[in-house]
């Protein structure tokens, strides 16, 4: 019986789902990003940066680099542009 029960979590939480789920991250979109860097200004990890690329409003837009956020979330509070940065915290 628990075997089965076990298989079953297995299967619809994969490990990597699961650790992506686990730990605080953002999210910018980069086509509501206006570069304005404000979220790099009061970052206190300073894991966002400005990307080389352009969007389709010609502008630079912001990324997280990847790796120790906490989801403070003053990144979101800080950004002028509605839904342009999205923090979970598990
Ligand atoms: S939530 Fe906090 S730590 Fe994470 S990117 Fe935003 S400002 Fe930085
Ligand atoms: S504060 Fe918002 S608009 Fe400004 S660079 Fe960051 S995500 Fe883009």
């Amino acid at each position: 019986m628990f075997a089965c029960l076990f298989t079953r979590v297995k299967e619809v939480i994969p490990m990597s789902d699961k650790t992506a789920v686990d730990v605080p991250f953002m999210e910018v979109n980069e086509e509501l990003c206006k570069g304005c860097q404000l979220c790099i200004d009061v970052c206190p990890k300073s894991v966002i940066a400005i990307s080389e690329k352009l969007n389709l409003a010609s502008y630079h837009p912001a990324f997280y680099t990847g790796a120790d956020c906490t989801g403070c979330g003053l990144c979101f509070y800080a950004c002028p542009e509605p839904s342009a940065i999205r923090v979970t915290k598990p």
